[in-house]
């Protein structure tokens, strides 16, 4: 049995899970189990305050640490108390932490250097740390994940799986901005994100859909907090919609997506600060900014159905936004077999899934309203005679990198 420890340290959260499995059931698992232990660090609503959750399959321990720089000084105290719960209390699943059989950590950026997962030596953390440029609030973390183990568990192999690692093989087309190409090779290129997510659901599609992933021409729409569209095709993206940075493509809950540069010139002329044109593009636009009521698709449901005009406003745009960003990727295909919906939205928000697939009746899509509406779990929700299959898929990132941590074994 391999007992592997999986960590995905963020820039105001850091999840861990459990998983116990054998190679065989990592190769061919056609559905992913559950972890047997699941924490949950959570710094959102205060930095010097973490909220501590943990949960197992029939016990569950919450409590609140604190620390006065908090943010990723915090984790450095605060990780070791989430780590515990692992080997004592009501959620105890090991004796010690040295029955881990390896470490996988989600990074946010590698680049387009790492094409899979790597184990972790002195050089690869050298790179995620050059790399740290890229992405100020996640790499960081990711690192001081790996150096809090590394002290913890030091004979236990850790392995990095990057967010970035899926969209690595994007042809020059897709990675290229029209920009001055000095600027291209010194690594302002498109390097998308999500990636694992993308590539887990896509591989899941080609389960459900009983046809070889290499024959497949599909679109992944991660749609969460933060949202991006990926051309997949034959299990390779070719396209994605996040760029440079995450904050590019379609329109999320609280990042603006694709914009106009001249907007943030103009705004720095006058007299905006960098700072703040970094508040306004990752934090206060998309959903939030458009409705002024939530970056949380709920609630802009319920001020839509309390008939609130600018909700409704964000709403279509958002859906515009994905129906564009949808068919901006049909070049890189050369045509469609099928559409996958997953995270939070993808996988919940059947309004959202059927007014996407309204506007693309031309594209041969079209939905099976009853499958879309009450169907639960991996599904396809195409209506029976439609060219394209649109799938459900529930994404399982944790999962996908505790069998790339098997492989690396
Ligand atoms: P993250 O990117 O932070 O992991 P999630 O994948 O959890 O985010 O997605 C969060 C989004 O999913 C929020 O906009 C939330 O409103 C939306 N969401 C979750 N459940 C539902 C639901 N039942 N109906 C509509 N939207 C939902």
């Amino acid at each position: 049995m391999i007992t592997v420890l999986v960590l995905n340290a963020g820039s105001s959260s850091l999840k861990a899970c459990l998983y116990r499995l054998t190679p065989e059931l990592a190769a061919t698992a056609t559905a992913p189990p559950d972890p047997l232990w699941h924490g949950l660090l959570d710094w959102g609503q205060d930095p010097t305050v973490a909220r501590l959750q943990v949960t197992t399959a029939d016990q569950g321990y919450a409590a609140s640490l604190t620390h006065p720089d908090g943010g990723i000084a915090g984790l450095r105290d605060w990780l070791k108390p989430l780590l515990d719960t692992l080997t004592r209390g009501p959620t105890k699943c090991l004796e010690s932490l040295e029955e881990l059989t390896i470490i996988g950590h989600r990074v946010v950026h590698g680049g387009n250097r790492y094409r899979a997962a790597v184990r972790v030596d002195a050089q690869v953390k050298a790179a995620i740390r050059e790399l740290s440029e890229y992405a100020p609030l996640h790499n960081p973390a990711n690192l001081l994940g790996m150096e809090l183990m590394a002290d913890m568990c030091p004979q236990t192999p850790q392995v990095a799986v990057f967010d970035t690692a899926f969209h690595a093989q994007l042809p020059p087309v897709a990675r290229t901005y029209a920009i001055p190409y000095e600027l291209t090779t010194a690594g302002i290129q498109r390097y998308g994100f999500h990636g694992i997510s993308h590539q887990y659901v896509s591989e899941r599609a080609a389960t459900l859909l009983q046809r070889p992933l290499a024959e497949l021409r599909l679109i992944s729409c991660h749609l969460g907090n933060g949202c991006s569209l990926t051309a997949v095709k034959g299990g390779i993206s070719v396209e994605t919609t996040m760029g440079f940075t995450p904050t590019a493509g379609v329109m999320m809950g609280t990042r603006c997506g694709d914009l106009d540069p001249g907007i943030l010139l103009y705004l720095l002329r006058r007299g905006r600060t960098v700072e703040e044109l970094d508040q306004l593009v990752n934090r206060r636009s998309g959903l939030l900014g458009v409705s002024g009521v939530s970056n949380d698709l709920r609630q802009i449901l319920a001020a839509i159905d309390q008939g609130n005009p600018q909700a409704q406003l964000a709403y279509d745009c958002f859906i515009y936004s994905l129906q564009r960003g949808i068919a901006g990727l049909l070049p890189a295909l050369g045509g469609l077999d099928g559409l996958v919906f997953t995270a939070g939205i993808g996988e919940n928000a059947a309004c959202v899934r059927r007014d996407v697939c309204r506007g693309l009746a031309w594209l041969g899509i079209e939905l099976d309203g009853h499958l879309n509406q009450q169907g639960t779990g991996d599904r396809d929700i195409a209506a029976p005679s439609a060219a394209v299959r649109v799938l459900v898929v529930r994404t399982q990132e944790d999962w996908a990198i505790a069998r790339a941590c098997v492989k690396c074994l």
